[in-house]
């Protein structure tokens, strides 16, 4: 096996709008987006993607930003895990992303990631692609026909890949505002070579009926954890024996991604463990 560090050659565009982005995307079918370049990058390295053009959007300052309206939350596509953890109302509001960044590679990546790459990359083993998930969220894409909104559950389709067209560009990610009862926590089993989720469970619950549980690494996507969702939104009291039950339920029905690091009933095991104590760490919020 050949080792290869540098990518193919390939032609380079700084976009001067999202309108022009998305032009130079429709008419060079073979063109990719680059945004913190984090997951883009390395897989040009290693030759897992090879675009003949890059369209760079680090400079579109209109998709930087976060802002905090009555019934959402917007935030543009190139905001940096750094910004959205730092931006006024982040930590208050949403408590789960500022864990799940803190636990994001080192402090480089979490300098250059966005989080409209974390969302179009959709990595298998991604962090915020499970909080974004359980917080309810969704996108604006534009394309050459104008803005479309992607709700959450339509955007990941499976490993690496989802609803967004070639030419279309997420321009926003949009959270609604969580009611004042709303916990949300994330907790993670970090692979100790990679870094990346082994599992991840990201929570957001009010113990009224509002109960979503996120489960990222071991699956090929982003998943609701229905059987414990059902089980909290049917309490009315978030307590330790409803806790443990969620737990127990957790992965149950999911179709699990075991790898050498992680069998089946591991991956089953950190489920149930992580889905109790991102639960118990909201709860006590
Ligand atoms: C050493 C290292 C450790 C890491 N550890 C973790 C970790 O622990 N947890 C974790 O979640 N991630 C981790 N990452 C990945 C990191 O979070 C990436 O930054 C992120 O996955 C992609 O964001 P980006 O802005 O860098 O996107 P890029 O790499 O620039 O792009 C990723 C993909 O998304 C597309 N894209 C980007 N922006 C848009 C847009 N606005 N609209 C449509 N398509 C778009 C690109 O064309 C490309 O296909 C790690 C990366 C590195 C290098």
């Amino acid at each position: 096996l050949e080792l290869r560090v540098f990518p193919t050659s390939f032609a380079y565009h700084r976009a001067t709008s999202v309108d022009d982005a998305v032009a130079v995307l429709a008419a060079n079918p073979d063109a990719k987006i680059l945004a913190g370049g984090h997951s883009l990058i390395p897989a040009m390295k290693l030759r897992l993607a090879a675009p003949g053009m890059l369209v760079d959007l680090t400079r579109l300052s209109e998709l930087k930003g976060v802002t905090v309206g009555p019934d959402a939350v917007t935030i543009g596509a190139m905001t940096t895990y750094d910004e959205l953890r730092d931006a006024d109302g982040i930590a208050e509001l949403f408590p789960s992303i500022v864990e799940a960044i803190g636990v994001i590679g080192d402090q480089q990546v979490r300098a250059h990631g966005t989080i409209g790459g974390a969302l179009a990359h959709n990595d298998p083993a991604a962090d915020l692609t499970a909080v974004f998930l359980s917080l309810g969220g969704s996108v604006v894409a534009q394309g050459p026909n104008g803005e479309r909104t992607i709700d959450g559950d339509d955007l990941f389709v499976d490993l690496w890949t989802t609803s967004l067209e070639v030419e279309e560009v997420i321009t926003k990610v949009l959270l609604p505002v969580p009611g004042a009862a709303v916990k949300s926590a994330y907790r993670k089993h970090a692979h100790p070579a990679s870094g990346y989720a082994v599992v991840g469970v990201a929570v957001a619950v009010d113990g009224a009926g509002k109960a979503s549980v996120v489960v990222t690494g071991a699956t090929s996507k982003p998943t609701h954890l229905a059987a414990a969702e059902g089980i909290l939104a049917g309490a009315t009291n978030l307590d330790e024996a409803t806790i443990a039950a969620a737990a127990e339920a957790a992965p149950t029905g999911l179709e699990l991604n075991p790898s050498p690091y992680a069998s089946e009933a591991y991956l089953a095991q950190l489920i149930r463990v992580l889905t109790s104590r991102a639960l118990t760490q909201a709860v006590s919020r």
